[in-house]
Protein backbone atom coordinates (compact mmCIF):
# COMPACT_ATOMS: atom_id res chain seq x y z
CA UNK A 1 0.00 0.00 0.00
CA UNK A 2 1.52 2.85 -1.44
CA UNK A 3 -0.55 6.44 -1.34
CA UNK A 4 -2.56 9.18 0.66
CA UNK A 5 -4.97 9.95 3.14
CA UNK A 6 -7.80 12.73 1.65
CA UNK A 7 -10.70 13.67 4.24
CA UNK A 8 -13.37 15.10 0.81
CA UNK A 9 -13.36 14.55 -2.82
CA UNK A 10 -10.95 16.35 -4.54
CA UNK A 11 -12.64 18.93 -6.84
CA UNK A 12 -10.88 18.24 -10.25
CA UNK A 13 -10.87 14.72 -9.86
CA UNK A 14 -10.08 13.26 -13.08
CA UNK A 15 -6.67 15.54 -13.13
CA UNK A 16 -6.41 14.74 -9.34
CA UNK A 17 -6.67 10.85 -10.64
CA UNK A 18 -4.24 11.13 -12.95
CA UNK A 19 -1.74 13.15 -10.93
CA UNK A 20 -1.97 10.34 -7.77
CA UNK A 21 -0.86 7.76 -11.04
CA UNK A 22 1.73 9.58 -11.91
CA UNK A 23 3.08 9.48 -8.02
CA UNK A 24 2.80 5.87 -7.66
CA UNK A 25 0.03 5.89 -5.63
CA UNK A 26 -1.88 2.71 -5.33
CA UNK A 27 -3.75 3.02 -2.29
CA UNK A 28 -6.20 5.80 -0.99
CA UNK A 29 -7.35 6.29 2.73
CA UNK A 30 -10.23 8.25 2.26
CA UNK A 31 -12.21 9.59 5.25
CA UNK A 32 -16.16 9.63 6.15
CA UNK A 33 -17.16 13.13 3.58
CA UNK A 34 -15.87 10.90 0.62
CA UNK A 35 -18.33 7.69 1.37
CA UNK A 36 -21.52 9.11 0.07
CA UNK A 37 -20.10 9.92 -3.14
CA UNK A 38 -20.86 6.51 -4.70
CA UNK A 39 -19.35 8.02 -8.65
CA UNK A 40 -16.01 8.71 -6.33
CA UNK A 41 -16.09 5.01 -5.36
CA UNK A 42 -16.51 3.42 -8.99
CA UNK A 43 -14.19 5.50 -10.45
CA UNK A 44 -11.15 4.72 -7.60
CA UNK A 45 -12.01 1.03 -8.25
CA UNK A 46 -12.23 1.30 -12.32
CA UNK A 47 -8.53 2.92 -11.55
CA UNK A 48 -7.27 -0.43 -9.42
CA UNK A 49 -6.58 1.95 -6.59
CA UNK A 50 -6.89 -0.05 -3.13
CA UNK A 51 -9.60 2.06 -1.17
CA UNK A 52 -9.72 2.14 2.55
CA UNK A 53 -12.57 3.96 4.19
CA UNK A 54 -11.61 5.53 7.60
CA UNK A 55 -13.96 4.85 10.66
CA UNK A 56 -13.21 6.77 13.54
CA UNK A 57 -14.62 5.62 16.44
CA UNK A 58 -14.50 7.23 19.70
CA UNK A 59 -13.84 10.79 18.53
CA UNK A 60 -16.50 13.51 19.26
CA UNK A 61 -16.78 17.01 18.36
CA UNK A 62 -18.64 19.97 19.62
CA UNK A 63 -21.77 19.77 18.65
CA UNK A 64 -22.11 16.53 20.49
CA UNK A 65 -24.16 15.60 23.64
CA UNK A 66 -21.26 16.83 26.90
CA UNK A 67 -23.21 13.60 28.69
CA UNK A 68 -21.37 10.96 26.37
CA UNK A 69 -18.32 12.48 27.29
CA UNK A 70 -15.32 10.05 28.75
CA UNK A 71 -14.32 11.30 32.21
CA UNK A 72 -11.17 12.33 33.61
CA UNK A 73 -9.81 11.12 37.10
CA UNK A 74 -11.33 14.69 38.52
CA UNK A 75 -14.33 14.32 36.82
CA UNK A 76 -13.87 16.48 34.14
CA UNK A 77 -15.25 15.93 30.74
CA UNK A 78 -12.02 14.52 28.17
CA UNK A 79 -11.71 17.73 26.29
CA UNK A 80 -8.36 18.82 25.18
CA UNK A 81 -8.56 21.55 22.21
CA UNK A 82 -10.55 19.46 19.32
CA UNK A 83 -9.91 15.98 20.67
CA UNK A 84 -12.60 14.99 22.54
CA UNK A 85 -13.83 11.78 23.41
CA UNK A 86 -16.86 9.59 24.10
CA UNK A 87 -17.27 7.17 26.79
CA UNK A 88 -15.93 3.97 25.86
CA UNK A 89 -18.59 2.14 27.74
CA UNK A 90 -21.76 3.77 26.20
CA UNK A 91 -24.02 0.74 24.64
CA UNK A 92 -26.63 3.10 22.89
CA UNK A 93 -23.56 5.07 21.13
CA UNK A 94 -21.66 1.62 20.36
CA UNK A 95 -24.68 0.32 18.82
CA UNK A 96 -25.00 3.28 16.40
CA UNK A 97 -21.89 3.12 15.39
CA UNK A 98 -21.84 -0.78 14.80
CA UNK A 99 -25.38 -0.01 12.68
CA UNK A 100 -22.96 2.78 10.67
CA UNK A 101 -20.17 0.13 10.25
CA UNK A 102 -21.70 -2.42 9.25
CA UNK A 103 -23.52 -0.28 6.35
CA UNK A 104 -19.87 1.09 5.18
CA UNK A 105 -18.72 -2.44 5.38
CA UNK A 106 -20.67 -2.97 2.44
CA UNK A 107 -19.73 0.00 -0.07
CA UNK A 108 -17.62 -0.13 -3.16
CA UNK A 109 -14.20 0.01 -1.02
CA UNK A 110 -11.59 -2.13 -0.34
CA UNK A 111 -11.12 -2.24 3.33
CA UNK A 112 -12.12 -0.37 6.55
CA UNK A 113 -9.74 1.05 9.18
CA UNK A 114 -10.39 1.88 12.76
CA UNK A 115 -9.60 5.37 14.16
CA UNK A 116 -9.74 6.95 17.42
CA UNK A 117 -10.81 3.49 18.35
CA UNK A 118 -8.52 4.12 21.83
CA UNK A 119 -8.75 6.00 25.21
CA UNK A 120 -8.54 9.83 25.22
CA UNK A 121 -5.39 11.84 24.97
CA UNK A 122 -4.00 14.14 23.41
CA UNK A 123 -0.81 12.72 21.68
CA UNK A 124 -0.20 14.76 19.02
CA UNK A 125 1.49 17.15 20.84
CA UNK A 126 3.22 14.84 23.86
CA UNK A 127 7.04 14.06 22.97
CA UNK A 128 7.43 10.23 23.52
CA UNK A 129 10.77 10.52 24.44
CA UNK A 130 9.69 13.59 26.93
CA UNK A 131 11.08 12.79 30.54
CA UNK A 132 8.21 15.43 32.44
CA UNK A 133 5.53 12.64 30.86
CA UNK A 134 5.00 9.41 32.79
CA UNK A 135 2.06 6.96 33.37
CA UNK A 136 1.22 9.26 36.77
CA UNK A 137 0.70 12.48 34.47
CA UNK A 138 -0.80 11.34 31.40
CA UNK A 139 -4.79 11.83 31.56
CA UNK A 140 -6.62 8.62 32.24
CA UNK A 141 -10.14 7.75 31.42
CA UNK A 142 -12.68 6.99 31.71
CA UNK A 143 -14.24 7.42 35.61
CA UNK A 144 -18.10 7.88 34.95
CA UNK A 145 -19.93 5.93 36.91
CA UNK A 146 -20.84 3.15 34.65
CA UNK A 147 -16.99 2.56 33.53
CA UNK A 148 -16.35 2.62 37.48
CA UNK A 149 -18.83 -0.05 38.04
CA UNK A 150 -17.45 -1.94 35.27
CA UNK A 151 -13.86 -1.45 36.04
CA UNK A 152 -14.51 -3.30 39.74
CA UNK A 153 -16.80 -5.97 37.91
CA UNK A 154 -13.55 -6.46 35.63
CA UNK A 155 -11.21 -7.19 38.46
CA UNK A 156 -13.42 -8.99 40.55
CA UNK A 157 -13.76 -11.44 38.18
CA UNK A 158 -10.23 -12.37 37.52
CA UNK A 159 -10.31 -11.13 33.89
CA UNK A 160 -7.28 -8.80 34.55
CA UNK A 161 -5.22 -7.65 37.11
CA UNK A 162 -5.45 -3.32 36.88
CA UNK A 163 -7.38 -0.89 34.77
CA UNK A 164 -5.26 -1.50 32.05
CA UNK A 165 -6.23 -4.59 31.24
CA UNK A 166 -10.13 -3.45 31.70
CA UNK A 167 -8.95 -0.77 28.48
CA UNK A 168 -7.24 -3.17 26.26
CA UNK A 169 -10.76 -5.68 26.89
CA UNK A 170 -12.75 -2.70 25.97
CA UNK A 171 -10.83 -2.25 23.21
CA UNK A 172 -9.81 -5.77 21.69
CA UNK A 173 -14.27 -6.08 22.17
CA UNK A 174 -14.81 -3.41 19.94
CA UNK A 175 -11.84 -4.39 17.68
CA UNK A 176 -13.34 -8.20 17.28
CA UNK A 177 -17.13 -7.02 17.06
CA UNK A 178 -16.23 -4.92 13.80
CA UNK A 179 -13.92 -8.22 12.50
CA UNK A 180 -17.46 -10.30 13.36
CA UNK A 181 -19.75 -7.38 11.14
CA UNK A 182 -16.71 -7.72 7.80
CA UNK A 183 -17.09 -11.31 8.15
CA UNK A 184 -20.74 -11.29 7.55
CA UNK A 185 -20.43 -8.31 5.06
CA UNK A 186 -17.54 -7.19 3.87
CA UNK A 187 -16.78 -8.67 0.52
CA UNK A 188 -15.09 -6.51 -2.45
CA UNK A 189 -16.63 -5.65 -5.82
CA UNK A 190 -14.02 -8.47 -7.04
CA UNK A 191 -14.95 -10.74 -4.49
CA UNK A 192 -11.88 -10.76 -2.43
CA UNK A 193 -12.53 -10.33 1.62
CA UNK A 194 -11.98 -6.67 2.53
CA UNK A 195 -9.35 -5.97 5.31
CA UNK A 196 -9.69 -4.53 8.46
CA UNK A 197 -7.11 -2.26 9.93
CA UNK A 198 -6.32 -0.41 12.85
CA UNK A 199 -4.86 3.37 13.12
CA UNK A 200 -2.15 2.68 16.23
CA UNK A 201 -1.28 5.55 18.41
CA UNK A 202 2.81 6.37 17.92
CA UNK A 203 4.43 5.06 20.95
CA UNK A 204 6.45 2.11 21.62
CA UNK A 205 5.50 -0.64 23.70
CA UNK A 206 8.20 1.13 26.23
CA UNK A 207 7.36 4.34 26.29
CA UNK A 208 5.84 5.93 29.33
CA UNK A 209 6.10 2.39 30.64
CA UNK A 210 3.77 0.54 28.54
CA UNK A 211 1.21 4.02 28.32
CA UNK A 212 -0.22 2.42 24.98
CA UNK A 213 -1.45 -0.13 26.48
CA UNK A 214 -2.10 0.61 30.30
CA UNK A 215 -3.94 4.46 29.23
CA UNK A 216 -4.87 3.88 25.48
CA UNK A 217 -5.91 0.48 25.48
CA UNK A 218 -4.18 -0.55 22.65
CA UNK A 219 -2.50 -3.81 22.97
CA UNK A 220 -0.96 -4.27 19.70
CA UNK A 221 -0.43 -8.42 20.44
CA UNK A 222 -3.99 -9.23 21.01
CA UNK A 223 -5.60 -6.98 18.75
CA UNK A 224 -3.15 -8.17 15.77
CA UNK A 225 -5.57 -11.36 15.95
CA UNK A 226 -8.36 -9.47 14.64
CA UNK A 227 -6.46 -7.14 12.03
CA UNK A 228 -5.39 -6.91 8.76
CA UNK A 229 -2.99 -4.18 9.41
CA UNK A 230 -1.79 -1.38 11.72
CA UNK A 231 -1.28 2.22 10.82
CA UNK A 232 0.45 3.79 13.30
CA UNK A 233 0.51 7.87 12.77
CA UNK A 234 4.12 8.81 12.82
CA UNK A 235 3.87 12.44 12.46
CA UNK A 236 7.57 12.80 13.81
CA UNK A 237 7.20 17.28 13.64
CA UNK A 238 4.33 17.35 15.44
CA UNK A 239 5.62 15.28 18.26
CA UNK A 240 9.13 16.48 18.03
CA UNK A 241 10.99 13.39 17.56
CA UNK A 242 13.76 12.57 15.09
CA UNK A 243 12.98 11.51 11.96
CA UNK A 244 14.78 8.26 12.52
CA UNK A 245 11.53 8.02 15.16
CA UNK A 246 9.50 6.38 12.27
CA UNK A 247 11.68 3.51 11.32
CA UNK A 248 12.17 2.38 14.92
CA UNK A 249 8.20 2.84 15.75
CA UNK A 250 8.04 0.93 12.95
CA UNK A 251 10.21 -2.37 14.13
CA UNK A 252 8.92 -1.68 17.76
CA UNK A 253 5.70 -2.30 16.49
CA UNK A 254 6.47 -5.09 14.28
CA UNK A 255 8.54 -6.86 16.69
CA UNK A 256 4.96 -6.76 19.07
CA UNK A 257 2.97 -8.14 16.50
CA UNK A 258 5.55 -11.10 15.51
CA UNK A 259 5.78 -12.04 19.32
CA UNK A 260 2.36 -11.97 19.69
CA UNK A 261 1.76 -14.45 16.39
CA UNK A 262 4.82 -16.90 17.66
CA UNK A 263 2.78 -17.07 21.01
CA UNK A 264 -0.21 -17.90 18.99
CA UNK A 265 1.47 -20.13 17.10
CA UNK A 266 -0.22 -18.36 13.76
CA UNK A 267 1.95 -16.80 10.95
CA UNK A 268 -0.39 -14.09 9.24
CA UNK A 269 1.04 -11.27 6.89
CA UNK A 270 0.47 -8.08 9.16
CA UNK A 271 1.96 -5.43 7.87
CA UNK A 272 2.58 -2.17 9.84
CA UNK A 273 2.12 0.64 7.30
CA UNK A 274 3.07 4.08 8.77
CA UNK A 275 1.84 7.33 7.83
CA UNK A 276 4.04 10.61 7.79
CA UNK A 277 3.23 14.03 7.86
CA UNK A 278 4.79 16.57 5.07
CA UNK A 279 3.59 19.77 6.07
CA UNK A 280 3.44 21.24 10.05
CA UNK A 281 1.10 20.90 12.12
CA UNK A 282 0.63 22.30 15.89
CA UNK A 283 3.65 23.95 15.70
CA UNK A 284 5.25 27.14 14.05
CA UNK A 285 7.69 26.10 12.12
CA UNK A 286 8.07 24.75 8.84
CA UNK A 287 8.93 21.84 7.12
CA UNK A 288 11.89 22.46 4.94
CA UNK A 289 12.19 20.01 1.42
CA UNK A 290 15.01 18.73 2.77
CA UNK A 291 13.67 17.19 6.17
CA UNK A 292 10.91 16.12 3.64
CA UNK A 293 12.99 14.04 1.48
CA UNK A 294 14.47 12.52 4.36
CA UNK A 295 10.86 11.70 5.71
CA UNK A 296 9.86 9.93 2.61
CA UNK A 297 13.38 8.31 2.86
CA UNK A 298 13.33 7.03 6.22
CA UNK A 299 9.70 6.00 6.02
CA UNK A 300 10.23 3.99 2.61
CA UNK A 301 13.06 1.97 4.17
CA UNK A 302 11.33 1.50 6.92
CA UNK A 303 8.08 0.21 5.71
CA UNK A 304 8.68 -2.46 3.14
CA UNK A 305 6.75 -0.06 0.33
CA UNK A 306 3.88 0.68 2.70
CA UNK A 307 3.07 4.34 3.23
CA UNK A 308 0.54 6.80 3.56
CA UNK A 309 0.93 10.77 3.22
CA UNK A 310 -0.86 12.55 5.82
CA UNK A 311 -2.43 14.49 4.15
CA UNK A 312 -3.43 14.83 -0.06
CA UNK A 313 -4.63 18.55 0.42
CA UNK A 314 -0.73 19.02 1.94
CA UNK A 315 0.51 17.67 -1.31
CA UNK A 316 -1.75 19.54 -3.87
CA UNK A 317 -0.62 22.43 -2.49
CA UNK A 318 3.29 22.42 -2.73
CA UNK A 319 4.50 22.13 -5.92
CA UNK A 320 8.21 20.83 -4.26
CA UNK A 321 6.60 18.45 -2.32
CA UNK A 322 4.77 16.98 -5.57
CA UNK A 323 8.15 17.12 -7.53
CA UNK A 324 10.13 15.53 -4.71
CA UNK A 325 7.27 12.59 -4.49
CA UNK A 326 7.59 12.14 -8.37
CA UNK A 327 11.40 10.72 -7.60
CA UNK A 328 9.98 8.23 -5.22
CA UNK A 329 7.08 7.11 -8.11
CA UNK A 330 8.61 3.61 -8.23
CA UNK A 331 10.24 2.95 -5.07
CA UNK A 332 6.88 1.15 -3.30
CA UNK A 333 4.89 -1.40 -3.87
ZN1 LIG B 1 -17.31 5.94 30.98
Amino acid sequence: MYGVKLYSVPKNLNTTIKLWQELGFNTLFIGQDCKTDSDFLEQLQHEGFFVNLIEPVFLADEKTDPKLLALTKDGSPAIDGWVRFVCPTNKEYLESFYQRFEKDSTLNVNSLSLDFIRFFQFWEIITPTDSNTSLDTLKETCFCPRCQEEQTAFLESGKGKDFGDWRCSIINDITKSCREIMAKSGVTAQGNPKLLGLHAVPWKKSTFNGALSKILGQNLATLSEYVNFFTPMTYHHMMKTDINYIKTLVTDMETQVNKAQLAQKVSRNIPIIPSVQLKNYYRDEKISLEENRQTIETALEACHGNLIYFQWTDIEENPEIINELKKYSHSSS
